[in-house]
């Protein structure tokens, strides 16, 4: 038996998806239209209608006249009286991006021989309507509906201010011939006045409408037209049923002529005769979207002359000479692939989930974090799944919810699991925190994640040190702990296998130039500022600004290393716990052997002298020391422990006189030493030199 689907298991999946996607339209469609009250964005709902369409094109023996595909935007709910449009009211075609928009432009030119004039208007997210003007009076509005049948609105549109009752003289002259005509635009609400709209709303324990186009819709539609008075509405008009009507014979023209007749117009218009100008408009209409005080999501582009529009004419449910170019969605929909788990540097095991590839505010989305298991549960998500991916600006992508509807069978609820996914030690979940930890010390992601860690930005900064190289490095044995940096050289470096393979087969390797690079970076990043290696030491809960603080109070790491866990607590932030944490950093050998390793390796062990004589009392003014023998204990050497003693105010000097004060003796003291006792001068030993550091008293 083999377990590869057969094209009748290929066929089946399709069909269900189809109509399971149909349904979740239509339901959505309702909502909107009907209710005004969608439960998912645009965005997700046209990624929705988008992989409906990819199917029915992949399987046209699915075909169905009725699918919302078919159709044109709305429905007609059954409060208003129904109105037949003078002529049908389409839809736009979208272009999901400036590509496509292009591609339509080139389709264009093709059928007209030749680039035709166009014409760029904003497109206004509000509500379509159509206006029926007879004698040079408002005689009857209308929605749009489902294009060829709307509700009539007429009473409430009379309360817009912005609708002209009577047209004005200057334009009826534009008119080309007598009886009525009917124009069509967008009822729109302001963002200000749906702000205002919404906060009565919440103020009245009322359900907030969705967005300003909802409000819009949902206020027009109103059974009590004195309602729809109060709720501030304003309309942009920008088309007409039949433009044999007017004299005008091009789209700005006309748009002129709407301006004439006391229509409001969008005065965002431009005529443009390139591909480049098109383009530049759209772009510039995405920058400006936000300073808008409405609404909108895209641009229309649209084939300026009438008589070329008449040449290319019109699909079932669209013109073929307009494009609705839509801004780049901030949430589309994708399927959930898996749920991996990811183990940070603390162990904290992070849930991430992995998707189908999918282009959400310009960015191509892969995957997102869920943060915690209780976060995957709340959120009710499971492999499988179809799930709106919602990612605005510049901001993470978040992975908001499943499409219930779409849910395939016998997706079960995601569970952490009760092993590290890389050492495979029992997972803990402490009381009172949400995560779930592997509390193994030698757990290899989080040995990998300190290591990316103590190159990061934030910390030690080593620019071109990313995961990659650190897994590489791990791999070839030459990096297990932080320290370990400081022993690569340049050559081996470069030989680095990168752990793939070229086209002929040969292991791809780091390279001369990045190496050297690197190696620059590494050396550079010894004399990184000492918050800066505390932060890097990855110590469980000092963040970068505890760091800073822990550095201010403790400015060298002989006294932070010496101080009790009391002590710690005090420094402003900390707090018990992190005293904890750190006092226990600083008694785990594997953490001290470390440090004593960066130390040899001359990396920052201390603030920079001239920070510190601000920071700390001078209390060893006064005094002059003599080193002497090596500090073997502490893994000092001679000049940071001159450092240390300089920054509490003290001299430090090569040879012992009487004037001497002290006399330091390391391991294998000299001469020094036995002069010292000579002189009566009085002498210290490692562990009382690092006392004196770190109270700045000598000891007794
Ligand atoms: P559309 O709204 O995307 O585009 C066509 C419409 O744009 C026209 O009918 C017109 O009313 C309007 N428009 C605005 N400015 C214009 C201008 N300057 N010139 C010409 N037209 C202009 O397409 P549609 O088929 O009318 O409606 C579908 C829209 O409704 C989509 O954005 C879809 O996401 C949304 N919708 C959302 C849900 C949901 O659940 N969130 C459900 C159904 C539909």
């Amino acid at each position: 038996m083999s377990d590869t689907p057969s094209l009748f298991d290929e066929e089946e999946n399709a069909r269900q998806r189809i109509e399971a996607l149909r349904d979740e339209i239509n339901r959505h469609t309702y909502l909107y239209y009907v209710k005004d009250a969608p439960e998912i964005s645009d965005g997700a709902f046209d990624s929705l209608v988008h992989e409906l369409r990819e199917l029915e094109a992949a399987w046209p023996r699915f075909y169905d006249a009725n699918s919302p595909t078919q159709r044109v935007g709305g429905a007609v709910g059954d409060q208003f009286a129904p109105v037949v449009h003078e002529a049908r009211m389409y839809s736009l075609d979208d272009a999901m991006n400036l590509e496509e928009l292009d591609a339509w432009m080139d389709r264009t030119q093709e059928a007209l021989g030749e680039f035709p004039e166009m014409v760029c208007e904003l497109k206004i997210d509000g509500s379509g309507i159509a206006l029926t003007y007879a004698d040079g009076a408002l005689a009857q509005a209308a929605t749009r509906g489902d294009g060829t049948t709307g509700e009539d609105v007429t009473v409430n549109i009379r309360t817009i201010r912005d609708v002209p009752l009577r047209l004005r003289p200057e334009g009826r002259e534009g008119l080309a011939r007598t009886g009525s005509f009917e124009v069509r635009g967008e009822v729109y609400m302001a963002k200000a006045s749906f702000e205002r709209l919404n906060q009565a709303a919440q103020g009245a324990g009322k359900q907030p409408f969705a967005n300003p186009r909802n409000a819009a819709a949902g206020s027009l539609r109103q059974k009590d037209a004195s309602i729809t008075a109060h709720r501030e509405l304003s309309t942009y008009i920008y088309a007409i049923a039949d433009e044999g009507a007017v004299q005008a014979d091009n789209q700005y023209d006309f748009l002129r002529w709407l301006g004439q007749c006391g229509f409001h117009v969008n005065p965002d218009v431009q005529l443009c005769g390139s591909r480049g100008e098109v383009r530049a408009f759209c772009e510039k209409a995405l920058q400006r979207r936000d300073s808008l005080p409405y609404e909108i999501d895209g641009v229309v582009v649209k084939v300026n002359s009438f008589a070329l529009q008449r040449r290319l004419g019109y699909t079932s449910r669209a013109p073929r000479w307009a494009m609705a170019y839509k801004f780049p969605p901030e949430e589309k929909t994708t399927e959930l692939l898996d749920i991996t788990v990811q183990v940070g540097r603390t162990g904290v095991l992070t849930p991430v989930a992995e998707l189908e590839p999918v282009s959400v505010a310009g960015s191509t989305v892969s995957r997102a974090t869920l943060h915690n298991e209780d976060e995957v549960h709340r959120k009710d998500v499971r492999i499988g799944d179809t799930v709106i991916v919602r990612k605005a600006g510049d901001v993470i992508p978040e992975v908001l919810g499943p499409v219930l509807p779409l849910r395939p069978e016998g997706a079960a609820v995601w569970h952490m699991p009760r092993e590290c996914p890389s050492c495979g030690s029992p997972v803990v979940r402490e009381e009172g925190e949400v995560a779930f930890r592997c509390i193994s010390i030698d757990c290899p992601a989080q040995a990998q994640e300190r290591l990316v860690h103590w190159a990061s930005r934030g910390a030690l900064d080593i620019d071109g040190m990313g995961e990659e190289v650190v897994r590489s490095l791990i791999a070839a044995g030459r990096l297990c702990d932080v320290a370990d940096y400081y022993s690569l050289d340049e050559q081996e470096l470069a030989l680095l296998d990168m752990g793939r393979v070229n086209k002929d087969g040969d292991p791809i390797r780091l390279g001369a130039t990045v190496a050297k690079k690197l190696a620059a970076q590494i050396d550079q990043s010894r004399h990184a500022s000492f918050g800066r290696v505390l932060f890097g030491l990855g110590i469980r809960h000092v963040g970068k600004t505890m760091a800073e603080a822990i550095a201010a109070a403790y400015p060298t790491m002989e006294q932070l290393e010496a101080a009790g866990e009391e002590e710690l607590a005090q420094v402003e932030g900390v707090g018990p716990k992190i005293a904890h944490g750190l006092y226990e950093f600083f008694r785990t050998p594997q953490n001290i052997e470390v440090i004593r390793r960066l130390r040899k390796f001359g990396v920052t062990m201390a603030v920079d002298i001239e920070d510190v004589e601000e920071l700390l009392p001078q209390t060893l003014a006064g005094l002059t020391f003599v080193l002497t023998g090596t500090l073997a204990q502490s893994g000092m050497t001679r000049d940071e422990a001159a450092e240390a003693l300089k920054a509490r105010g003290a001299k430090v000097s090569g040879s012992v006189s009487k004037k001497t004060s002290f006399v330091v003796a390391g391991e294998a003291a000299g001469s020094k030493y036995d002069k010292a006792v000579a002189l009566g001068v009085p002498v210290l030993d490692e562990a009382q030199l690092l006392e004196t550091i770190r109270t700045g008293e000598v000891p007794a």
